[in-house]
Protein backbone atom coordinates (compact mmCIF):
# COMPACT_ATOMS: atom_id res chain seq x y z
CA UNK A 1 0.00 0.00 0.00
CA UNK A 2 1.20 3.28 -0.63
CA UNK A 3 2.01 6.13 2.07
CA UNK A 4 -1.26 8.46 0.28
CA UNK A 5 -3.25 5.57 0.89
CA UNK A 6 -2.97 5.00 4.65
CA UNK A 7 -2.91 9.10 5.19
CA UNK A 8 -6.05 10.27 7.02
CA UNK A 9 -8.04 12.72 5.97
CA UNK A 10 -8.49 15.29 8.49
CA UNK A 11 -11.59 17.01 7.39
CA UNK A 12 -12.95 13.39 8.38
CA UNK A 13 -12.41 14.64 12.53
CA UNK A 14 -14.80 16.79 14.43
CA UNK A 15 -12.72 17.98 17.54
CA UNK A 16 -12.58 14.82 19.66
CA UNK A 17 -11.42 13.22 16.89
CA UNK A 18 -8.92 15.54 16.42
CA UNK A 19 -7.71 15.31 19.80
CA UNK A 20 -7.63 12.00 20.04
CA UNK A 21 -5.33 12.07 16.76
CA UNK A 22 -2.96 14.03 17.86
CA UNK A 23 -3.00 12.47 21.44
CA UNK A 24 -1.67 9.28 19.16
CA UNK A 25 0.87 11.08 17.62
CA UNK A 26 2.14 12.16 21.32
CA UNK A 27 1.20 15.75 20.54
CA UNK A 28 -0.49 17.56 22.77
CA UNK A 29 -4.34 17.73 22.16
CA UNK A 30 -4.62 21.38 22.00
CA UNK A 31 -3.06 21.26 18.48
CA UNK A 32 -6.58 20.19 17.50
CA UNK A 33 -7.51 24.06 18.06
CA UNK A 34 -4.98 24.97 16.41
CA UNK A 35 -5.33 22.88 13.07
CA UNK A 36 -9.10 23.72 13.16
CA UNK A 37 -8.91 26.96 13.36
CA UNK A 38 -6.49 26.91 10.47
CA UNK A 39 -8.86 24.88 8.15
CA UNK A 40 -11.96 26.34 9.21
CA UNK A 41 -11.61 29.89 9.77
CA UNK A 42 -8.47 30.53 7.67
CA UNK A 43 -9.22 27.73 4.96
CA UNK A 44 -6.00 26.74 5.03
CA UNK A 45 -5.36 22.58 3.85
CA UNK A 46 -1.47 23.13 3.44
CA UNK A 47 0.37 22.08 6.52
CA UNK A 48 3.16 23.65 5.66
CA UNK A 49 1.44 27.20 6.09
CA UNK A 50 0.37 26.25 9.80
CA UNK A 51 2.74 28.57 11.24
CA UNK A 52 1.81 27.94 15.02
CA UNK A 53 2.76 24.20 14.74
CA UNK A 54 6.55 23.56 14.71
CA UNK A 55 8.17 22.37 11.53
CA UNK A 56 8.69 18.97 12.66
CA UNK A 57 5.03 18.93 13.42
CA UNK A 58 4.26 20.03 9.91
CA UNK A 59 6.42 17.60 8.32
CA UNK A 60 5.45 14.52 10.37
CA UNK A 61 1.23 16.02 9.29
CA UNK A 62 2.21 15.74 5.88
CA UNK A 63 3.37 12.29 6.29
CA UNK A 64 0.69 10.93 7.88
CA UNK A 65 -2.12 12.85 7.19
CA UNK A 66 -3.71 15.09 4.39
CA UNK A 67 -6.70 18.18 3.46
CA UNK A 68 -8.49 16.73 0.92
CA UNK A 69 -12.13 18.58 0.51
CA UNK A 70 -14.41 17.05 -2.61
CA UNK A 71 -13.60 18.09 -5.64
CA UNK A 72 -15.88 20.92 -7.23
CA UNK A 73 -16.36 19.55 -10.48
CA UNK A 74 -19.24 22.44 -11.70
CA UNK A 75 -20.67 25.74 -10.91
CA UNK A 76 -23.95 26.73 -12.06
CA UNK A 77 -25.59 30.47 -11.47
CA UNK A 78 -29.58 30.63 -11.45
CA UNK A 79 -30.76 33.74 -12.46
CA UNK A 80 -32.19 34.59 -9.02
CA UNK A 81 -28.71 34.12 -7.28
CA UNK A 82 -29.25 30.12 -6.05
CA UNK A 83 -25.66 28.59 -7.08
CA UNK A 84 -25.70 24.85 -7.50
CA UNK A 85 -22.52 22.60 -7.28
CA UNK A 86 -21.32 19.10 -8.41
CA UNK A 87 -19.16 17.82 -6.40
CA UNK A 88 -16.89 14.69 -6.81
CA UNK A 89 -14.90 12.01 -4.77
CA UNK A 90 -13.37 10.04 -6.76
CA UNK A 91 -14.76 6.56 -8.23
CA UNK A 92 -17.36 8.50 -10.78
CA UNK A 93 -19.53 9.70 -8.14
CA UNK A 94 -20.83 13.26 -7.38
CA UNK A 95 -23.25 14.87 -5.96
CA UNK A 96 -25.22 18.87 -5.30
CA UNK A 97 -24.88 21.12 -2.86
CA UNK A 98 -26.80 24.30 -3.59
CA UNK A 99 -26.36 28.04 -1.82
CA UNK A 100 -29.92 29.90 -1.46
CA UNK A 101 -28.84 33.48 -1.04
CA UNK A 102 -31.59 35.58 0.38
CA UNK A 103 -31.70 39.09 2.22
CA UNK A 104 -31.28 38.17 5.59
CA UNK A 105 -29.72 34.97 5.18
CA UNK A 106 -27.62 32.60 3.11
CA UNK A 107 -28.67 28.63 3.33
CA UNK A 108 -26.72 25.44 2.24
CA UNK A 109 -28.07 22.63 0.90
CA UNK A 110 -25.80 19.56 1.37
CA UNK A 111 -25.77 16.06 0.63
CA UNK A 112 -25.21 13.25 3.34
CA UNK A 113 -25.76 10.20 0.13
CA UNK A 114 -24.37 9.55 -3.75
CA UNK A 115 -28.05 8.79 -3.92
CA UNK A 116 -30.50 7.51 -1.98
CA UNK A 117 -31.71 3.97 -0.71
CA UNK A 118 -35.43 5.22 0.50
CA UNK A 119 -37.10 5.54 -2.98
CA UNK A 120 -39.84 8.26 -2.32
CA UNK A 121 -41.63 8.22 -5.49
CA UNK A 122 -42.21 12.42 -5.93
CA UNK A 123 -38.17 12.76 -5.48
CA UNK A 124 -35.66 12.49 -8.27
CA UNK A 125 -32.37 11.45 -6.03
CA UNK A 126 -34.98 8.49 -4.82
CA UNK A 127 -34.99 7.30 -9.01
CA UNK A 128 -30.88 7.69 -9.06
CA UNK A 129 -31.10 4.93 -7.05
CA UNK A 130 -28.09 4.33 -4.11
CA UNK A 131 -24.40 4.09 -4.33
CA UNK A 132 -23.04 4.71 -0.59
CA UNK A 133 -22.69 6.64 2.34
CA UNK A 134 -20.61 10.34 2.43
CA UNK A 135 -17.77 10.25 5.00
CA UNK A 136 -17.55 13.48 7.48
CA UNK A 137 -14.94 14.84 4.97
CA UNK A 138 -17.30 14.32 2.51
CA UNK A 139 -20.22 15.94 4.35
CA UNK A 140 -18.36 19.06 6.10
CA UNK A 141 -16.14 19.38 3.17
CA UNK A 142 -19.35 20.84 1.34
CA UNK A 143 -19.38 23.69 3.17
CA UNK A 144 -16.26 24.10 3.04
CA UNK A 145 -15.75 24.13 -0.42
CA UNK A 146 -18.75 26.51 -0.85
CA UNK A 147 -17.15 28.65 1.44
CA UNK A 148 -14.40 29.40 -0.61
CA UNK A 149 -16.01 29.06 -3.71
CA UNK A 150 -18.29 32.10 -1.84
CA UNK A 151 -15.37 34.03 -0.64
CA UNK A 152 -15.35 32.76 2.56
CA UNK A 153 -17.75 36.15 2.89
CA UNK A 154 -17.89 37.12 6.45
CA UNK A 155 -20.41 39.82 5.80
CA UNK A 156 -22.83 40.52 2.57
CA UNK A 157 -25.31 38.74 1.25
CA UNK A 158 -23.20 35.68 -0.35
CA UNK A 159 -22.41 34.18 3.27
CA UNK A 160 -23.42 31.08 4.57
CA UNK A 161 -25.40 31.43 7.88
CA UNK A 162 -27.34 28.61 7.61
CA UNK A 163 -26.54 24.74 6.52
CA UNK A 164 -29.87 22.54 6.02
CA UNK A 165 -28.94 18.87 5.40
CA UNK A 166 -31.87 18.54 2.37
CA UNK A 167 -29.31 17.55 -0.55
CA UNK A 168 -29.14 14.06 -1.85
CA UNK A 169 -29.56 11.40 0.34
CA UNK A 170 -31.19 10.38 3.99
CA UNK A 171 -28.73 11.95 6.73
CA UNK A 172 -30.00 9.38 9.69
CA UNK A 173 -29.26 6.43 7.00
CA UNK A 174 -25.72 7.92 7.64
CA UNK A 175 -25.54 8.57 11.35
CA UNK A 176 -21.98 7.84 12.42
CA UNK A 177 -20.65 10.32 9.60
CA UNK A 178 -23.61 12.67 9.78
CA UNK A 179 -23.04 13.45 13.42
CA UNK A 180 -19.58 14.73 13.49
CA UNK A 181 -20.29 16.83 10.47
CA UNK A 182 -23.19 18.59 12.64
CA UNK A 183 -20.54 19.19 15.14
CA UNK A 184 -17.81 20.59 12.97
CA UNK A 185 -20.93 22.98 11.66
CA UNK A 186 -22.35 23.86 15.70
CA UNK A 187 -18.33 23.98 16.85
CA UNK A 188 -16.95 27.61 17.28
CA UNK A 189 -13.53 26.18 16.15
CA UNK A 190 -15.20 24.80 13.04
CA UNK A 191 -18.19 27.18 11.40
CA UNK A 192 -19.91 28.04 14.78
CA UNK A 193 -23.37 28.09 13.86
CA UNK A 194 -26.49 28.35 16.72
CA UNK A 195 -28.43 25.10 16.83
CA UNK A 196 -31.60 26.48 14.89
CA UNK A 197 -29.17 27.18 12.00
CA UNK A 198 -28.24 23.85 11.12
CA UNK A 199 -31.56 21.75 10.31
CA UNK A 200 -31.09 17.96 9.70
CA UNK A 201 -33.93 16.87 7.26
CA UNK A 202 -35.84 13.14 7.66
CA UNK A 203 -37.78 11.11 5.96
CA UNK A 204 -38.90 9.84 9.54
CA UNK A 205 -36.39 7.33 10.51
CA UNK A 206 -37.69 7.19 13.96
CA UNK A 207 -34.84 5.40 15.60
CA UNK A 208 -32.19 7.92 14.12
CA UNK A 209 -34.49 10.53 15.59
CA UNK A 210 -34.43 9.12 18.94
CA UNK A 211 -30.64 8.74 18.84
CA UNK A 212 -30.16 12.26 17.28
CA UNK A 213 -32.10 13.95 20.68
CA UNK A 214 -29.89 12.35 22.39
CA UNK A 215 -26.41 13.09 20.68
CA UNK A 216 -26.40 16.60 19.30
CA UNK A 217 -28.73 19.92 19.77
CA UNK A 218 -29.60 20.59 15.95
CA UNK A 219 -33.13 21.57 13.86
CA UNK A 220 -34.86 19.30 12.86
CA UNK A 221 -37.17 18.89 9.64
CA UNK A 222 -39.06 15.66 8.83
CA UNK A 223 -40.95 15.33 5.40
CA UNK A 224 -44.01 14.53 5.90
CA UNK A 225 -46.05 14.96 2.89
CA UNK A 226 -49.37 13.04 3.74
CA UNK A 227 -51.61 13.16 7.29
CA UNK A 228 -52.83 9.55 7.31
CA UNK A 229 -50.91 6.42 6.40
CA UNK A 230 -52.10 5.20 3.47
CA UNK A 231 -51.33 7.73 1.42
CA UNK A 232 -48.11 8.64 2.85
CA UNK A 233 -47.11 4.71 2.31
CA UNK A 234 -47.71 5.82 -1.41
CA UNK A 235 -45.66 8.68 -1.12
CA UNK A 236 -43.09 8.07 1.38
CA UNK A 237 -42.10 4.07 1.72
CA UNK A 238 -40.65 4.31 4.94
CA UNK A 239 -43.65 4.97 6.22
CA UNK A 240 -44.33 1.00 6.07
CA UNK A 241 -41.84 0.89 8.68
CA UNK A 242 -42.67 3.49 10.88
CA UNK A 243 -45.80 4.88 10.66
CA UNK A 244 -46.98 8.08 11.30
CA UNK A 245 -48.20 7.77 14.75
CA UNK A 246 -44.75 6.38 15.58
CA UNK A 247 -43.66 9.41 13.90
CA UNK A 248 -45.39 11.83 15.43
CA UNK A 249 -44.26 10.46 19.18
CA UNK A 250 -40.56 10.60 18.21
CA UNK A 251 -41.15 13.89 17.03
CA UNK A 252 -42.87 14.83 20.49
CA UNK A 253 -39.79 13.57 22.44
CA UNK A 254 -37.08 15.61 20.35
CA UNK A 255 -39.19 18.86 21.47
CA UNK A 256 -39.99 17.92 24.79
CA UNK A 257 -36.27 17.64 25.43
CA UNK A 258 -34.68 20.36 28.26
CA UNK A 259 -33.48 22.08 24.85
CA UNK A 260 -35.60 24.92 23.08
CA UNK A 261 -36.50 22.51 20.00
CA UNK A 262 -38.69 23.31 17.27
CA UNK A 263 -39.81 20.74 14.10
CA UNK A 264 -40.87 21.93 11.17
CA UNK A 265 -43.15 19.31 9.06
CA UNK A 266 -42.44 19.31 5.30
CA UNK A 267 -45.02 18.82 3.03
CA UNK A 268 -44.59 18.81 -0.60
CA UNK A 269 -48.09 19.83 -2.73
CA UNK A 270 -48.61 17.21 -5.24
CA UNK A 271 -51.16 18.17 -7.86
CA UNK A 272 -55.03 15.75 -6.67
CA UNK A 273 -52.56 13.82 -4.78
CA UNK A 274 -52.78 15.42 -0.85
CA UNK A 275 -53.76 19.02 -1.85
CA UNK A 276 -57.60 18.51 -1.10
CA UNK A 277 -58.57 20.87 1.54
CA UNK A 278 -59.77 17.34 3.61
CA UNK A 279 -55.57 16.69 4.03
CA UNK A 280 -55.63 19.87 5.25
CA UNK A 281 -57.90 19.49 7.86
CA UNK A 282 -56.59 16.10 8.85
CA UNK A 283 -53.40 17.96 9.17
CA UNK A 284 -54.37 20.32 11.59
CA UNK A 285 -55.64 18.05 13.50
CA UNK A 286 -52.22 15.99 13.65
CA UNK A 287 -50.23 18.54 14.21
CA UNK A 288 -51.99 20.94 16.42
CA UNK A 289 -50.24 20.23 19.71
CA UNK A 290 -47.20 19.78 18.45
CA UNK A 291 -44.83 22.96 18.51
CA UNK A 292 -44.22 23.08 15.22
CA UNK A 293 -44.17 24.74 12.09
CA UNK A 294 -45.43 23.74 8.81
CA UNK A 295 -43.09 24.38 5.32
CA UNK A 296 -45.29 23.82 2.07
CA UNK A 297 -43.52 22.75 -0.57
CA UNK A 298 -44.81 23.48 -4.56
CA UNK A 299 -43.58 20.10 -6.29
CA UNK A 300 -40.69 20.08 -8.72
CA UNK A 301 -41.19 18.76 -11.43
CA UNK A 302 -38.75 16.38 -12.84
CA UNK A 303 -37.98 14.01 -16.06
CA UNK A 304 -39.92 11.15 -15.77
CA UNK A 305 -42.41 11.90 -13.26
CA UNK A 306 -46.27 12.18 -14.09
CA UNK A 307 -46.96 14.26 -10.51
CA UNK A 308 -47.41 17.98 -11.11
CA UNK A 309 -47.10 21.41 -8.77
CA UNK A 310 -50.85 21.69 -7.19
CA UNK A 311 -52.12 25.13 -8.72
CA UNK A 312 -51.30 28.21 -6.97
CA UNK A 313 -54.89 28.65 -6.00
CA UNK A 314 -55.26 25.20 -4.36
CA UNK A 315 -51.84 26.28 -1.89
CA UNK A 316 -52.48 29.26 -0.80
CA UNK A 317 -56.41 27.14 -0.20
CA UNK A 318 -54.30 24.37 1.81
CA UNK A 319 -52.18 27.11 3.78
CA UNK A 320 -55.00 29.23 5.06
CA UNK A 321 -57.01 25.97 6.09
CA UNK A 322 -54.18 25.19 7.98
CA UNK A 323 -53.58 28.92 9.59
CA UNK A 324 -56.92 28.70 10.32
CA UNK A 325 -57.04 25.84 12.06
CA UNK A 326 -53.88 27.49 14.40
CA UNK A 327 -50.72 25.95 12.64
CA UNK A 328 -47.64 28.32 11.89
CA UNK A 329 -46.99 27.45 7.70
CA UNK A 330 -45.12 29.08 5.51
CA UNK A 331 -45.20 28.22 1.60
CA UNK A 332 -41.69 27.57 0.16
CA UNK A 333 -40.42 29.73 -2.64
CA UNK A 334 -39.11 27.80 -5.78
CA UNK A 335 -35.35 28.84 -5.73
CA UNK A 336 -33.06 27.74 -8.67
CA UNK A 337 -35.37 26.10 -10.79
CA UNK A 338 -33.78 27.41 -14.19
CA UNK A 339 -30.47 25.27 -13.01
CA UNK A 340 -32.45 22.21 -11.51
CA UNK A 341 -31.06 23.10 -8.32
CA UNK A 342 -34.82 23.31 -6.32
CA UNK A 343 -36.24 20.80 -3.75
CA UNK A 344 -36.03 16.78 -5.19
CA UNK A 345 -34.44 17.65 -8.40
CA UNK A 346 -30.46 17.25 -7.02
CA UNK A 347 -29.41 14.02 -8.99
CA UNK A 348 -25.63 14.08 -9.20
CA UNK A 349 -23.74 11.84 -10.55
CA UNK A 350 -24.91 8.36 -8.83
CA UNK A 351 -23.06 5.35 -9.85
CA UNK A 352 -25.99 2.78 -8.85
CA UNK A 353 -25.91 -0.12 -7.01
CA UNK A 354 -29.18 -0.78 -6.44
CA UNK A 355 -30.13 -1.20 -10.63
CA UNK A 356 -33.51 0.84 -9.35
CA UNK A 357 -32.48 3.71 -12.12
CA UNK A 358 -32.44 1.15 -14.79
CA UNK A 359 -35.52 -0.63 -13.63
CA UNK A 360 -36.85 2.52 -13.92
CA UNK A 361 -35.78 3.32 -17.70
CA UNK A 362 -36.85 -0.16 -18.43
CA UNK A 363 -40.32 0.32 -17.15
CA UNK A 364 -40.25 3.79 -18.83
CA UNK A 365 -39.24 1.97 -22.19
CA UNK A 366 -42.13 -0.48 -21.99
CA UNK A 367 -44.29 2.00 -21.04
N1 LIG B 1 -34.05 12.45 2.97
C1 LIG B 1 -34.28 13.69 3.63
C2 LIG B 1 -33.58 14.90 3.02
C3 LIG B 1 -33.67 15.10 1.52
S1 LIG B 1 -35.17 15.69 0.81
C4 LIG B 1 -35.78 13.93 3.71
O1 LIG B 1 -36.54 13.17 3.16
O2 LIG B 1 -36.18 14.86 4.37
C5 LIG B 1 -35.37 17.36 1.15
C6 LIG B 1 -36.82 17.84 0.98
O3 LIG B 1 -37.20 17.99 -0.39
C7 LIG B 1 -37.79 16.85 1.58
O4 LIG B 1 -38.78 17.46 2.32
C8 LIG B 1 -38.36 16.21 0.33
O5 LIG B 1 -39.54 15.60 0.61
C9 LIG B 1 -38.46 17.40 -0.59
N2 LIG B 1 -38.67 16.99 -1.99
C10 LIG B 1 -38.20 15.90 -2.59
N3 LIG B 1 -38.57 15.85 -3.87
C11 LIG B 1 -39.29 16.97 -4.12
C12 LIG B 1 -39.92 17.52 -5.29
N4 LIG B 1 -39.86 16.89 -6.47
N5 LIG B 1 -40.54 18.68 -5.15
C13 LIG B 1 -40.56 19.34 -3.98
N6 LIG B 1 -39.99 18.89 -2.85
C14 LIG B 1 -39.36 17.71 -2.91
Amino acid sequence: MSVTETRINLFDLDEDRMRAFFESMGEKPFRAQQVLKWIYHQGVTDFSLMTNLSRELRGKLGQVAELEPPKILSEQLSQDGTTKWLMGFGGGNAIETVFIPEPNRGTLCISSQVGCALNCTFCSTGAQGFNRNLSTGEIIGQVWQAARALGHERNGTRRITNVVLMGMGEPLLNFDAVIPALSLLRNDLGFGMAAKRVTLSTAGLVPGIDRLRDTIDVALAVSLHAPEDRLRESLVPLNRKYPIAELMRSCADYVSDKHKRTVTFEYTLIDGVNDHPEHAKKLVKLLRRLPSKLNLIPFNPFPGTSYRCSPEDRIRKFQSIVMEGGLIATVRKTRGGDIDAACGQLVGKVLDRTRRSQRIREQSQRA
